[in-house]
């Protein structure tokens, strides 16, 4: 097996399971991109099975501290460790992340179900070539109806890869239900405008949810509704939902009807909603897209979050519920924490922390690879008199 020689002080002598350009020594035996490779520290001791990707910064993802081939027996097996870490966590597997990527030990995987039908992401050159193995493990171990393949991550373009949408296995899918316990959810996996639901945030609905009650909610960059339908069944005085998406508000009213809930939704900008906005709130929930992918325009991002902390606290009735959410990995949770207190010094607010949220455990962190963790929530309520 060809492969690569590590520089001594890696990040794979951390625990981290990427190598980058700059952290070789050397290689042997021409490694092809897309190959499957041998890692070596500068003792020439193996240190595991890497795929390799001369074009991308990561040149090579470790997937394995052993020698192994990318065979069908490798994606059967990984992808049914995957399932069963799920199930043995008491997770519904019928409605989740079946495979994350590194934290699932496949590097550049993701595998969503939605019922019936799957997702499947290729964002890695050598998993994009295997795609056929693992098609066919997903169909031998699942017999799902559909695998539609979602590949428009911007991840690819850094491992030379073009956009793609189309199908795997089965034919495209129209619109469908599925249930998240007591919610059900419309589904449509073929419209270029949309993906599936964000999965990630199935368990934050309910703890979430529980602060509902009686209350005047607004729930702030809605997508489908997760937030505001929970919330509305926990039963919510009224509940507003708003999303720049003129396609999300249409899903949300869908979901609404389906699921015989009430919701006022709203297509809308939430920065210039939440400035304009005459009307305050008793629960205000903030689950915006990643302002950040980078940490370039991380200061740009930021700020992004303390004008919607601030306004969003501005229009808190007293005693106020506040549920904020940041998915950028570049903002950690102690950076996020500290815009919150920031945009509570600066609105003469005084909060209390009720709740933290974090990503679903069908989205497993692995502590060696802080890149895995990327969304975290709090629920904070204002203390009375203030
Ligand atoms: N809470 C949602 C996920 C939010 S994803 C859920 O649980 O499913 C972020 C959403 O913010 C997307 O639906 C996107 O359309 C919306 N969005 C992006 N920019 C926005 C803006 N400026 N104002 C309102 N919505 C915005």
């Amino acid at each position: 097996m060809a492969g690569l020689v590590i520089k001594p002080r890696s990040r794979i002598f951390q625990g981290h399971e990427w190598v980058y350009s700059s952290e070789i020594l050397k290689s042997f035996g021409s490694p092809q991109a897309g190959d499957v490779i041998t890692l070596k520290d500068f003792k020439d001791k193996p240190l595991g099975t890497a795929i390799y990707n001369p074009e991308s910064q990561i040149v090579a993802r470790r997937f394995s501290r052993r020698r192994q081939e990318l065979d069908q027996d490798f994606f059967t097996r990984r992808i049914n460790q995957a399932i069963k870490m799920r199930e043995d966590s008491g997770l519904d597997t019928s409605l989740a992340r079946l495979v994350w990527s590194e934290s699932d030990g496949l590097p550049g995987v993701i595998i969503d179900r939605y019922g019936d039908h799957l997702v499947l992401q290729t964002l890695t050159l050598s998993m994009e070539q295997r795609q056929g193995k693992i098609i066919r493990a997903l169909v031998d171990i699942l017999s799902p109806k559909s695998i539609v393949i979602r590949n428009e991550s911007p991840m690819r373009k850094a491992e030379g890869l073009e956009p793609e949408i189309r199908m795997g296995y089965g034919d495209s899918p129209a619109p469908f239900e599925v249930s998240a316990g007591t919610i059900t959810f419309e589904v449509d996996l073929s419209n270029g405008q949309k993906t599936g639901l964000y999965l990630d945030q199935l368990e934050a609905y309910r703890e979430v949810a529980k602060y509902a009650k009686g209350k005047k909610v607004l729930d702030c960059f809605s997508n489908q509704g997760g937030f505001g339908l929970f919330c509305a069944q926990a039963g919510a005085a009224e509940v507003t939902s708003l999303d720049i998406s003129e396609d999300a508000i249409a899903s949300v009213k869908r979901n609404a009807k389906i699921n015989n809930l009430e919701i006022n939704a709203i297509a809308d900008n939430a920065f210039s909603f939440l400035r304009r906005c005459e009307e305050t709130y008793d629960f205000i929930i903030l689950d915006p897209p990643s302002f950040t992918r980078n940490k370039k325009t991380l200061n740009d991002a930021m700020r992004g979050y303390k004008e919607i902390h601030l306004r969003g606290l501005k229009l808190l009735n007293n005693n106020g519920i506040l549920s904020t959410f940041c998915c950028s990995h570049h903002a950690t949770r102690e950076l996020f924490l500290d815009n919150i207190r920031s945009a509570a010094v600066d609105a003469h607010k005084t909060l209390r922390l009720l709740d933290t949220h974090r990503q679903g455990l069908d989205h497993p962190i692995l502590p060696t690879i802080p890149e895995t963790e990327y969304l975290k929530g709090f629920t904070f309520q204002l203390l009375p008199g203030r």
